[in-house]
């Protein structure tokens, strides 16, 4: 990833392959997060010391996420040697399922998703786990008004910085969130939502 040397197209894939092992906001949201704070131009020649500060900013965060899941799983290895086998309620951040947890939007919708470092959200997730409770979002920290979306029967209650999911459907059942950007994995991996000056491209998704 850092090899200068390697062609940018071969760099970039290693990146992929850097966010298939780590992944705070999941993998396609996290890609997207990237593009933004590190200004990943939509052409790699145009700015090529982009795609290490991605790849800083989520080595930062992996550091983080390292030491907290390596303590949480020696804290599970003293708890089932003296019988404790039950999984601690609430899960780990980390472990949370992609279907049913609060953050379940940042799937089905990548342009969704705290704009936080992401060093940021895992040392607040890390604070979450730990017993903290910080205001406003636990995801994001947004203090503001919550934002419906509508199940047909009911109503989500998501974060409106980070579509966190604050409430969910009084039914009990999942809903798949409709993404307000139609968008293709393919567009997104090829940054057409960002420009070759690093900022985000004006004319996207229209154009
Ligand atoms: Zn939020
Ligand atoms: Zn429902």
């Amino acid at each position: 990833m850092h090899d200068a040397r390697l062609p940018l197209r071969r760099r970039h894939s290693a990146l992929r392959t850097c966010i298939t092992l780590f992944a705070p906001y999941g993998f396609r949201a996290t890609y997207h997060h990237l593009t933004l704070s590190a200004a990943i131009p939509r052409r790699l020649e145009a700015d090529p010391d982009a795609l290490v500060r991605a790849v800083e900013e989520l080595y930062e965060a992996r550091v983080l996420w390292l030491a907290r899941a390596e303590e949480y799983a020696a804290q599970r290895r003293a708890e089932k040697q003296a019988g404790r086998r039950a999984v601690p309620n609430p899960r780990p951040w980390w472990l949370r399922s992609r279907w049913d947890g609060p953050d379940r939007v940042w799937h089905q919708d990548p342009f969704r998703h705290p704009s936080l470092r992401l060093s940021e959200y895992v040392r607040r997730q890390n604070a979450i786990l730990d017993g903290a409770e910080p205001p406003g979002c636990p995801a994001c920290g947004d203090e503001g008004l919550r934002v419906l979306s509508s199940t047909g029967h009911g109503w989500i209650e998501l974060c409106r910085g980070c579509a966190w999911v604050l409430a969910p459907c009084p039914c009990g059942q999942r809903h798949r969130f409709v993404p307000e950007t139609l968008f293709t994995w393919k567009g997104i991996w090829q940054r057409a939502h960002m420009s070759d000056d690093g900022m985000p491209n004006p004319h996207w998704p229209a154009g």
